[in-house]
């Protein structure tokens, strides 16, 4: 089969279209054009759409924006709003304590609250008006490498029109390979391309576990007189209720333009406890009564999920090898404390496309000919501003008031804490054995009965409200590899966690009422693609593939 596929040919290959892949490829096609040097670049993006998949808070710190265009308001950027004020609130079951001073790394007055979706449209058209080809609906399904395994050479897309079984249905489409002189990994947290890279050439080796952050987020329309028409504050952190102090995360509300409200919280995915629900405490957020005063009178227009790369500093890969470079949320650019990344991918796309132009002027596209990128970095404002950041995931996977003690004392050194590079836990590996009375309290805590469908609405109800969808003769793209493990050894110790731990609803157990019998029932078409399951299964027993490009969650205002 591989003799029929198509091969197309580019200097240089984006894969993914986030923002570090956009602001790579602008800043690539701007140097190229300064250079008077001609240059093909094609980006893929596995979603229908640019931004069909993207989803952040988000706040922009415009830093890396203003490099790359420094008119971005007269060009037409999509601001939702600027922040006037920030808020960090911290609640209690019923209440909720202003804190006197906001934490430097969450003051974001001055940024700009925005979509990422409609920013990502918006780089797209920047990027193809510069010449960059666009392909949305493909995605990356295999890295090319060359004869010895040791030389990125391109990506094969995925094939489109299998059956369940894997055979080719009368309209099947095989995947092409591209292949490019440099291809440019920007496929977003927990890639799947990365995986395999990783595998193959240990671009980790040496560094921390990567670790990861769950975030579920909903867009709220919102009644024309709201919280925000006399509030100074538009940019709301909290920490506290729901989660506590065990569990790690917090909740964030910003104001969006046309009377909307993005809302959200992020979990820790080093949490402990076999029974917690990252929807319902998303639920339980907002139930609470200083959230219920914001969004009061409103309906949710979208929701959707996904996972954070929060290790930081400490877990990020080897930046270059022969024919490739890692950008972005994937090789680990996230300001983890700043809870920001838009900007800091950005930026690593751009430094990227500096080292991928030396490249170009000296003909090699080897490890050593695009190393050039690390020394950039190294050398640039983001270096520093990751590393400031660089022991945070390790104070907050402890617990309790060492938690408190480590937090404060990483911000009054910079970072330091105690000493560096402190050790962090594979999130995979944290979870605890169900105890006696999880099951009884996890039913207390859970009411998962008062969805109103307009602004409590249930997990089927938020995926529809994502607009995924997946064709539905395919095969799965959930790979279990081992379902007897699931529905024996899991559920004893853990009791399936993949049942709350997936925002989509995508794992059930059934259990047969005479045999009592269990069965693992799966349905990947809800599969927000938030890659969850594949990193906090207790037995590393799911591996998460990508279905058929142009599937999967369809957001728009996310
Ligand atoms: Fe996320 Fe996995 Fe559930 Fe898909 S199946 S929504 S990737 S947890």
């Amino acid at each position: 089969m591989n003799e029929a596929r198509e091969q197309i040919e580019f200097d240089v290959l984006f894969v993914g279209g986030g923002p570090a892949s956009l602001a790579g490829a602008i800043h690539l096609m701007q140097l190229a054009k300064q250079n008077e040097l001609d240059i093909d670049v094609a980006l893929i993006e596995k979603g229908a759409d640019i931004g069909s998949h993207a989803l952040s808070g988000a706040v922009l710190n415009p830093i890396a924006l203003k490099e790359l265009i420094p008119d971005y308001r007269g060009a037409g950027c999509p601001i939702e709003t600027d922040v006037r004020g920030d808020e960090f609130h911290f609640l209690t079951e019923t209440g909720h304590y202003s804190l006197p001073f906001v934490p430097k790394y969450v003051r974001n007055k001055g940024f700009h609250i925005i979509s990422q979706c409609r920013f990502v449209q918006w780089l797209a058209t920047i990027a193809e008006d510069l010449g960059v080809n666009t392909f949305p609906g493909f995605a990356g399904k295999e890295v090319l490498f060359n004869s010895n395994g040791k030389k990125i050479i391109g990506i094969r897309t995925g094939d489109k029109g299998l059956d369940k079984d894997g055979k080719p249905k009368a309209n099947f489409e095989p995947g092409v390979d591209i292949l490019a002189k440099v291809t440019v990994l920007g496929e977003g947290a927990k890639g799947s391309l990365l995986r395999e890279i990783s595998k193959k050439l240990n671009i980790f080796s040496g560094k921390k576990p990567q670790v990861f952050e769950a975030g579920i987020k909903e867009a709220i329309q919102l009644p024309e007189k709201n919280y925000f028409s006399d509030s100074s504050g538009n940019d709301i952190h909290t920490l506290g209720y729901p989660l506590g102090l065990g569990t790690h995360g917090g909740g964030f509300i910003y104001e969006m333009g046309d009377n909307r409200v993005a809302l959200g919280l992020i979990v820790t995915l080093g949490y402990q406890g076999p029974m917690l629900d990252l929807y319902e405490e998303f639920m339980r957020f907002k139930r609470h009564p200083f959230v219920r005063g914001i969004t009061s009178g409103g309906r949710v227009i979208e929701q959707g999920a996904r996972v954070i790369g929060s290790g930081g500093f400490y877990t990020i890969p080897k930046l270059a090898v022969d024919g490739a470079v890692f950008v972005g949320a994937g090789a680990s650019m996230l300001n983890v404390p700043g809870l920001k990344g838009i900007h800091t991918s950005m930026k690593s796309g751009m430094l990227a496309a500096e080292a991928i132009l030396e490249a170009f002027s000296k003909g090699s596209f080897t490890e050593q000919a695009l190393a050039p990128y690390h020394d950039r970095l190294e050398a640039s404002w983001l270096k520093k501003e990751l590393y400031v950041g660089r022991n945070f995931p390790q104070a907050v996977s402890k617990k309790g008031l060492t938690k408190l003690f480590m937090l404060g004392v990483e911000y009054l050194t910079g970072g330091c804490i105690l000493f560096n590079k402190m050790a962090l836990e594979e999130d995979s590996k944290t979870m605890s054995p169900l105890k006696d009375g999880d099951l009884e309290a996890s039913e207390k805590r859970y009411l998962r009965q008062d969805y109103d469908g307009v602004l409590l609405v249930d997990k089927l109800t938020g995926v529809y409200l994502s607009k995924t969808q997946h064709r539905e003769d395919q095969p799965c793209h959930l790979i279990v590899h081992d379902v007897d493990l699931c529905v024996n050894e899991c559920f004893k110790t853990y009791q399936c966690p993949c049942t709350r731990f997936c925002p989509g609803n995508v794992y059930e157990i059934e259990i047969d009422d005479n045999t009592q019998e269990k069965r693992l029932k799966l349905n990947p078409s809800n599969c927000l693609h938030c890659k969850t399951c594949e990193i906090k299964d207790p037995y590393n027993n799911i591996t998460w593939t990508c279905p058929e490009g142009g599937d999967g969650p369809r957001y728009t205002v996310m």
